[in-house]
């Protein structure tokens, strides 16, 4: 008998990987323990057992039939009694199967412990913590016996779901008072900004509560299918929530999940919303395994490339100074509101770096970090490698017009007029190129270019078709770097906007006279 308990015990724990919570693994300590069995007569999900075997070099599974306790403080019919040796043989098969036996001891309680405790030279006694009065009276007796003998009690909450005594108070008032949210004056933080973002977990799972209401529009959500200059965000708006852990990303996933289940179709990933949580999952799975990954320097995936050093230039696109509309209202949005539109973040990123400017993704990512609400160390940094093609991007040659990109969603500029109110009164036909007005027009705008709003701070044609060149070059200097991160399914994100014109796709064949008509 002792043989098979041993062997259950070292069975059992040999496999901890599979049977033992972690957090009980960092304790372990060689007792030689008693499971006493009362309820709980069950090997899956028993907490006190798995304490047991964790703690222990030797285990042994115990049953004390005590007829005389359970009669005086239960009234078990026969039925009853059926049922509970019916519970035991079944247990006594299950431990069987593991080569290990229950050991039923009859007798009372106290005197067959008092007994076994000495013959097996037991340290510890496990079981599980009842509410019942009886049971706590036998729990406490069992304590007073293992002062007595030197053995530990162990007993674990395991019957219901909750640990029916604990009770959590709230901290004293006075002090909540000395340890307040400070204000932002406190941190002299300057005062609130216009953002329409609240912060809070309140605040986000009201937001997440509203769009998993409308179940059509989530079951059908498709990625590219949203708007980067919408006037309210097209998107759920709950990344600020996420990144700061104000909402739950797994709430959000199952609650997607029971809805997908409800509905005849659903979009799938790469573009559903399930998706875009996966996609969040990806960069933080690539950023856990790879060094460096917010910079540049020794990060093995990504491409070394010469950028420039221009810190005016870097200036004039953070401060919404690049005299491109499209690109200043988004730099716009982003500084005083913190959110803007995952294509709006293409449109911005790649004019920066691979598109027009040639400045490094670190420095764009440095300004995302500061102005967006929901920045992220790994999805910030994957997703700027990833405009600037330095890793997970291939399609390089498609770099994004400042002019044309927000047109197609928004002709009229209605984003555009919000975001830079001194454009706000020139025709549509100008709102993106408002160089291309006439003086007479510009005056009628009651906006003079170059004076109430820049030139163009390059002309897009001649830097991406520069830049184009550049990056062609370094990519077949560094091929083997490129290939990491490579792989065949395209970004569906791109190839929507290939379609819709957005953007060019230059072929290698074409890349000459396709860059003139840019
Ligand atoms: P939804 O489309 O509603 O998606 C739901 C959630 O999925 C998002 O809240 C986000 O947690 C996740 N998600 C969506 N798109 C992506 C993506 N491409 N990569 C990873 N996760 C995604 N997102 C951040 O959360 N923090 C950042 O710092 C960040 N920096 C970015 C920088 C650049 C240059 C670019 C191009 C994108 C960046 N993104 C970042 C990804 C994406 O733009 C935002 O997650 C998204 O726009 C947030 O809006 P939403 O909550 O309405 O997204």
């Amino acid at each position: 008998m002792h043989g098979a308990a041993e062997w259950f015990c070292s069975r059992w724990s040999s496999d901890n990987s599979v049977f033992l919570p972690s957090g009980l693994r960092a304790a372990r300590m060689p007792h030689r323990t008693i499971h006493l069995f009362r309820k709980g007569l069950r090997l899956h999900d028993h907490p006190a057992l798995l304490a047991a075997l964790e703690s222990s070099e030797v285990v042994y599974p115990v049953y004390i039939l005590d007829r005389k306790f359970m009669t005086s403080v239960m009234h078990i019919g026969a039925l009853r009694w059926h049922f509970l040796l019916q519970s035991l043989e079944d247990l006594q098969k299950n431990l069987c199967r593991l080569g290990s036996h229950l050991l039923v001891i009859q007798g009372e309680y106290e005197p067959v412990l008092r007994d076994h405790v000495q013959k097996w030279n037991i340290t510890q006694v496990t079981l599980d913590a009842e509410m019942e009065p009886f049971y706590k009276e036998m729990e406490a007796n069992i304590r007073c016996l293992g002062e007595e003998l030197g053995f530990e009690v162990l007993s674990v909450v395991g019957h219901s779901l909750y640990d029916t005594k604990r009770r959590c108070r709230p901290p004293d008032l006075d002090l909540a008072e000395c340890y307040r949210v400070p204000l932002p004056a406190d941190l002299k933080i300057p005062p609130e900004s216009i953002s329409p973002w609240k912060g809070g977990e309140t605040e986000g799972l009201q937001r997440l509560e509203q769009h998993l209401a409308d179940q059509g529009w989530v079951a059908s959500f498709t990625k590219p299918r949203t708007i980067p200059n919408s006037l309210l965000p097209s998107t759920t708006g709950l990344s600020p929530y996420f990144s700061m852990g104000c909402v739950s990303v797994r709430t959000f996933f199952y609650r997607l999940s029971n809805i997908y289940a409800q509905a005849k179709h659903h979009s799938l990933p790469p573009v559903s919303l399930q998706g875009q949580l996966l996609w969040r999952e990806f960069f933080y799975t690539v950023a856990s395994a790879t060094p460096n990954f917010t910079k540049m320097a020794g990060n093995p995936i990504c491409l070394q490339i010469s950028w420039y050093e221009d810190a005016e230039r870097l200036h004039k696109w953070k401060t919404a100074q690049t005299g491109f509309p499209w690109i200043d209202a988004i730099m716009t949005q982003l500084r005083q509101e913190g959110w803007i539109h995952h294509l709006a973040r293409h449109a911005a990123a790649c004019f920066l770096t691979r598109g027009d400017l040639w400045i490094s993704w670190e420095e764009g990512m440095k300004v995302f970090e500061e102005l967006l609400l929901d920045a992220d160390y790994s999805i910030n940094a994957g997703n700027w490698m990833w405009l600037s093609a330095s890793a997970f991007f291939h399609q390089y040659t498609r770099i994004f017009c400042p002019v044309r990109f927000g047109k197609r969603t928004d002709p009229e500029g209605q984003y555009i007029r919000k975001y830079l109110p001194v454009l706000k009164n020139f025709p549509s036909k100008y709102i993106y190129e408002p160089w291309t007005a006439s003086e007479e027009e510009q005056k009628q705008a009651g906006c003079i270019i170059g004076k109430d709003y820049p030139f163009p701070m390059v002309d897009h044609k001649e830097a991406s078709n520069h830049n184009l060149q550049l990056m062609k070059h370094v990519r077949e200097e560094q091929y083997r770097t490129a290939q990491l991160t490579r792989d065949d399914t395209d970004d569906p994100m791109e190839m929507k906007l290939k379609r819709d014109h957005s953007e060019e796709n230059v072929t290698k064949a074409k890349t000459a006279r396709m860059t003139e008509q840019t």
